[in-house]
């Protein structure tokens, strides 16, 4: 096992990693930028190291920085959480190269699933279901034209190095298509350094469903369940749960056995998230996640398994203690993010936390790094809680959840907390009866 590790990351998700490394056993070392240094998480770890100014680029997706800090606390091993550094095959290399553990796939599967052509037809060669289109990278218009009119409008143009909801076009027409390939291609090379876009039919209703994975490097894979994260605002999630109101257990088992199979072939190692969107009772590929998810809490809650922990012990070479007949799904999880911003435009609201109180109680997990009197800094995501909620029943859940978020004090910033209120009494919400436009569609109104 790892002596020490270090969390190249902030916010709720380091806390998390922390924990599941202190109960372990092992030391750690957290890494922050100037602003950051009164985290919780600094302050909980057994070392600390400033590597740079506020800005990200600066500071937590500074390469050479954090390996420095890993250097000079003779770190054995780096966690880089979600989002930052945690999909680089660039900086998994590097730090392979510093004889340091990554705690994450090898940069191969990295690379491979970063450039999602060649994820969708790594996938697809191996039995994996995906959306219609284009073959690979769509160089000029004639080809979109002619692949939209084979499959059918609207077609979206999505980057092949994108990310984070962005860089994505809808087309309802030949016109549309036209200005939305020029555009698509810009902001692709603008955005992720790479003008290489794909195009796909465009789902109108689907939902969003991932299966969580994790693999051990025996070629053990084990299937933990699928995530419903449907409800999204600008294509980001904003509340998810375990299982899904879709789907039955022949399903989810034959969707399950798929994707392990896909997954023992390639040989991966580590934990991922195949993300499909789900319609008309199929599924249709859409992309891998190669390292935790943010919503990874709510497969914890239904499967009673530490992700994380798990994630750290098959880096360090050990072997997956469970095997798949023991994964029971217990009851129904929500994960309920809070989120510093407008509950009706989303734009971010950075600021002070004047009074903050935690609902707690039976069920209710709350993940979070923020405290009384913390300034939510304009620079990073705008994410400061998780509520989690467990119950038998999804009815049960979501009443269990409306009290819960009912108790949730943050005051001095606007939160996403109202909305989820406002959501949980919905009848489309309570009956499962919403695709990934439910949103977008309702926000006005709510
Ligand atoms: P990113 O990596 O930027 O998050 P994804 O490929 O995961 O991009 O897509 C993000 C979201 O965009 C999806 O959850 C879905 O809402 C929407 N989307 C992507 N592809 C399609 C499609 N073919 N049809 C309909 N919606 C799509």
């Amino acid at each position: 096992m790892f002596k020490k590790v270090l969390i190249a990351n902030r916010g709720e998700i380091a806390i998390r990693i922390l924990r599941a490394c202190k109960e372990l056993g092992i030391r750690t070392v957290a890494v922050h930028s100037e602003i950051d240094s009164s985290l919780m998480h600094v302050k909980f770890a057994d070392e600390s190291v400033c590597i740079g100014p506020n800005s990200s680029a600066k500071s937590y997706l500074n390469i050479s920085s954090i390996l420095s800090a890993a250097e000079l606390t003779g770190a054995d091993a780096i966690h880089p959480g979600v989002g930052f550094l945690s999909e680089n095959s660039h900086f998994a290399h590097m730090v392979a190269e510093h004889n340091i553990a990554f705690i994450g796939p090898s940069p191969q599967h990295l690379s491979m699933m970063g450039d999602k052509i060649v994820a969708k037809k790594t996938m697809q060669s191996l039995g994996i279901p995906v959306v219609n289109g284009s073959e690979g990278v769509i160089n000029d218009i004639d080809a979109a034209l002619k692949t939209a009119n084979n499959i059918g409008y609207p077609v979206i143009l999505k980057a092949s190095l994108g990310g984070g909801g962005k860089g994505m076009k809808v087309s309802n027409n030949p016109d549309e298509l036209r200005l939305n390939f020029k555009l698509a291609k810009s902001e692709s090379k603008v955005n992720f350094g790479s003008d290489a876009i794909y195009l796909e039919k465009y789902l109108t209703n689907p939902k969003h469903i991932e299966i969580q994975i994790i693999c051990d490097n025996y070629g053990n894979v084990l299937f933990l369940g699928e995530r419903e994260c449907s409800i999204q605002r600008n294509n980001q999630k904003l509340m998810e749960e375990s299982p899904s109101t879709v789907l039955n257990d022949e399903q989810r088992c034959n969707i399950g056995n798929i994707v392990v199979n896909a997954f023992k072939n390639i040989g991966y190692s580590g934990v991922a998230t195949i993300e499909f969107l789900y319609d008309n009772g199929q599924f249709f590929f859409m992309e891998v996640n190669p390292r935790l998810q943010v919503e990874h809490s709510v497969t914890e809650q239904v499967t009673g398994i530490d992700i994380v922990k798990e994630q750290i012990k098959i880096a360090s070479g050990e072997k997956l203690s469970i095997k798949q007949e023991d994964i029971k799904m217990k009851g129904h999880a929500i994960e309920f993010r809070i989120n510093a911003e407008d509950s009706k435009t989303f734009a971010p609201c950075p600021g002070k936390i004047e009074e903050l109180y935690f609902p707690g109680g039976n069920g209710i997990r709350v993940d979070s790094h923020i405290y009384r009197n913390y300034i939510v800094p304009p620079y990073y995501d705008s994410l400061v809680a998780k509520i989690i909620v467990h119950a038998s029943t999804r009815n049960e859940c979501l009443n269990k959840a409306f009290c819960a978020l009912d108790e949730l004090v943050i005051d001095g910033i606007n939160t996403t907390t109202e909305l989820h209120k406002k959501l949980i009494q919905e009848k489309d919400i309570r009956s499962g009866n919403f695709d990934i436009h439910w949103l977008e569609h309702n926000i006005a109104r709510l």
